[in-house]
């Protein structure tokens, strides 16, 4: 979930067309149009990375919206269970944030692919991950895909490369050496309650073999 007050906007007199912004843009909110930036204000998370790469030009600026917006997807009503078993399927606790910065979980991603994301583009659009370090949440976002059957190929442009690592994929003694030098972050209880549901998961597959 994240709080939109601002999105960005193209100075039309500056703008010369070089799709440099269009190439960074996590949510897919710029389109060329007539050889110029077009910003889509229904998709803009104001991540501001546009902005730092027209710093040439100098021709993104942000401007506040008409109001404030908050972009998260409503899982509520979509099928619960299909929720957690997808969320299991994609190595993620279901209430766990898959992002430091806007607290999106696992099951908040899971919604937007179940409501129509295709693509990580539509992911960070509907919820707003990658708005902030971007860093983690883009291995979450392919896990959320992939669970879900979409298949997702590296672009051309290589502007992402896709990984999917999870934390359950981390081996024991990794996390106990993380837990002893960060254990405010408690990653080894997440570790233990994703090993122990993924042994539940493969004990309900077995019985109905
Ligand atoms: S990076 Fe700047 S100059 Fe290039 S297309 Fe985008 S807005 Fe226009
Ligand atoms: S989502 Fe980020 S990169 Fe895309 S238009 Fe908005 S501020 Fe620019």
């Amino acid at each position: 979930m994240i709080q939109l007050q601002f999105l960005a906007q193209v100075d039309e007199e500056k703008c010369t067309g070089c799709k440099l912004c269009e190439s960074v843009c996590p949510a897919g909110a710029i389109e060329m149009v007539a050889n110029m930036a077009t910003i889509n204000a229904d998709r803009c998370i104001d991540c501001q990375r546009c902005i730092d790469r027209c710093n040439k030009e100098n021709a993104i600026s942000r401007a506040p919206r008409p109001s404030e917006l908050i972009r998260c997807v409503d899982h509520s009503d979509v099928d619960q269970l299909q929720l957690k078993t997808l969320c299991g399927k994609a190595g993620l606790l279901p209430d766990m944030p898959i992002c430091g910065c806007t607290r999106t979980t696992g099951k908040e991603a899971v919604a937007a692919v179940l409501k129509g994301a295709n693509t990580p583009e539509d992911v960070c659009a509907m919820t707003g991950l990658r708005a902030g370090c971007g860093i983690y949440c883009m291995t979450r976002i392919f896990q959320v895909l992939e669970a879900c059957g979409i298949d997702v190929d590296n672009p051309p442009d290589r502007r992402w490369i896709k990984l999917t690592l999870s934390l359950s994929d981390l081996p024991e003694e990794k996390v106990k050496q993380i837990d002893e030098a960060y254990p405010q972050c408690c990653v080894g209880q997440d570790w233990r309650k994703l090993k122990q549901r993924h042994v539940h998961s493969a004990a309900k597959e077995d019985t109905h073999v």
